[in-house]
């Protein structure tokens, strides 16, 4: 590392103490980036970086709520402005017990280079809260989330600041948050993306981000002349990335294995048909039950609990082609890394945020798998959201068609930039420097002709 880059993480670190996804967040740009700073000395001297790791603004706020008990719960609520420099802040919330403000700045930062690499005029936000909607009556979760909008509709709006769904937050959440949103600012906008379809939503919408993490994935196995036919995947997760990645596949030709929650996975050698398909989104989406169900309903499919304290991941660990990790960040570590290769695994295709850690990506990089990061991979979900506030701009729907043919050219052209972009500086096939720097030059440019604000 340049000694540029050591003082900037360590001025990182001792700014942003215990928020270790965001450091790892911030190493992975700082190293990609190394070679264009020295050619770009006006990204130095303008203090571009050090300025796109603080936040423009960070809200944190209460959030109090009754439950169906009629005791009164607190948790807290964050929204994280990141960078407007192309386009009003756009990113999820995400609703689960282990969000904090370092994994919610992980998040934005993140955001602000994939929505760059979509080619959209969209910036980078993330926000959410600590609230687990596990186990929570539709009822609770509809009067947290209007609690949590009591607070932070007053900071976003369709030209400043529109979030979307992540972890904990898909259609329902949306719908609540969105309701409560209307009712306070009176009037009916864009405000948020993955609205339902009845009320401004888009088709493809809830289908884009698995969707694209399979379409970057063909496109990978293109570069070597291959299809997705006949690959064997492991897919992690079981939620909306997980389910709508197993659904391309299957049109793809491709046979899904394995699927996930925090507390199991199940192994299916026989392959996820769209009738197990069917069954998993009944479980989740509408049951809200557990994936250990999955082996209960097809005998010969294989559930095994997972430890976190063990050292590794066993879903990672079957004869396969291609993996999808879905779920959450750091999911495969160096052993699992290190197990994907040894059982074959050449296509790895980020559905989650990154779920692969360092010294995973170097074993990849180093190997020189088709290794596609997520801030790439799964960027087809945020450029759905932006095709949905064009058409809540038009007040005009497209058919499901056009969506999905946008969805297709705009992974392709997030290929083609990364592709691109990796072989001009120096590391051709490097799918993380591509997105990397790909995401960087947009915003970076775009800072330095608005100034120092
Ligand atoms: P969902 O809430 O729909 O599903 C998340 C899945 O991951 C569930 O199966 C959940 O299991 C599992 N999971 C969550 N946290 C953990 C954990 N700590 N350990 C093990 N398993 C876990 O979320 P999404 O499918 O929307 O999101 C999945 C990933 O994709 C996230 O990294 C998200 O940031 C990323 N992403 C999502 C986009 C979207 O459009 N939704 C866009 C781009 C990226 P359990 O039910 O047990 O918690």
């Amino acid at each position: 590392m340049s000694d540029y880059a050591g003082e900037l993480m360590s001025q990182v670190k001792k700014k942003n103490p215990s928020e270790p996804e965001f450091h790892q967040a911030v190493h992975e740009v700082v190293e990609s980036l190394v070679h264009v700073l020295d050619k770009h000395p006006e990204y130095r001297s303008g203090k571009i970086l050090e300025r796109m790791i603080e936040p423009e603004r960070v809200i944190i706020f209460r959030v109090p709520w009754v439950d169906d008990q009629g005791d009164v719960q607190v948790n807290r609520g964050y929204r994280v402005e990141m960078n407007s420099a192309i386009g009003p802040y756009k990113g999820g919330l995400r609703f689960h017990p282990s969000v904090n403000l370092g994994i919610l700045k992980f998040l934005a930062f993140e955001q602000v280079f994939k929505n760059s690499l979509t080619s959209l005029p969209i910036g980078g936000g993330k926000g959410g809260s600590d609230f687990d909607p596990k186990g929570k009556s539709d009822n609770e979760v509809m009067r947290f989330c209007q609690s949590f909008m009591n607070e932070l509709f007053r900071h976003i709006g369709p030209d400043t600041d529109i979030p979307a769904g992540d972890i904990g937050v898909g259609g329902r959440e949306i719908g609540y948050l969105f309701g409560q949103y209307k009712k306070l600012r009176n009037e009916f906008t864009g405000v948020f993306t993955g609205k339902g379809l009845n009320w401004g939503g888009s088709l493809i919408r809830p289908e884009a981000t698995g969707y694209g993490a399979v379409y970057f994935a063909s496109e990978m196995l293109a570069t070597r002349n291959e299809s997705l036919e006949g690959k064997v995947c492991l897919i992690s997760g079981s939620g909306n990335v997980a389910q709508y990645t197993i659904e391309k596949l299957l049109d793809l030709g491709g046979k899904a294995v394995t699927l996930s929650d925090s507390s199991g996975y199940i192994y299916d050698e026989q392959g996820i048909d769209r009738e197990k398909l069917e069954y998993v989104k009944h479980l989740k989406n509408v049951r809200r039950g557990r994936i250990k169900e999955y082996a209960d309903k097809y005998s010969h499919a294989v559930y095994t609990s997972i430890d976190q304290n063990e050292d590794h991941n066993p879903l990672w660990d079957h004869k396969a082609d291609c993996a999808f990790p879905s779920a959450t960040e750091n999911e495969i570590d160096e052993n699992d890394a290190q197990n994907l290769l040894n059982n074959g695994v050449y296509v790895v295709s980020e559905g989650a945020n990154m779920p692969t850690m360092p010294d995973g990506v170097n074993l990849f990089i180093q190997e020189k798998i088709l290794f596609g990061p997520g801030k790439a991979a799964n960027a087809g979900g945020v450029a759905v959201s932006g095709l949905e506030m064009t058409q809540n701009s038009q007040r005009l729907p497209w058919t499901r068609e056009e969506v999905d043919k946008r969805l297709q050219l705009i992974m392709k052209s997030i290929h083609h930039t990364c592709i691109e972009i990796a072989e001009r500086f120096g590391s051709p096939g490097n799918y993380v420097n591509g997105a990397n720097i790909g995401g960087f030059l947009k915003v970076a440019n775009a800072m330095l002709d608005q100034g120092v604000v």
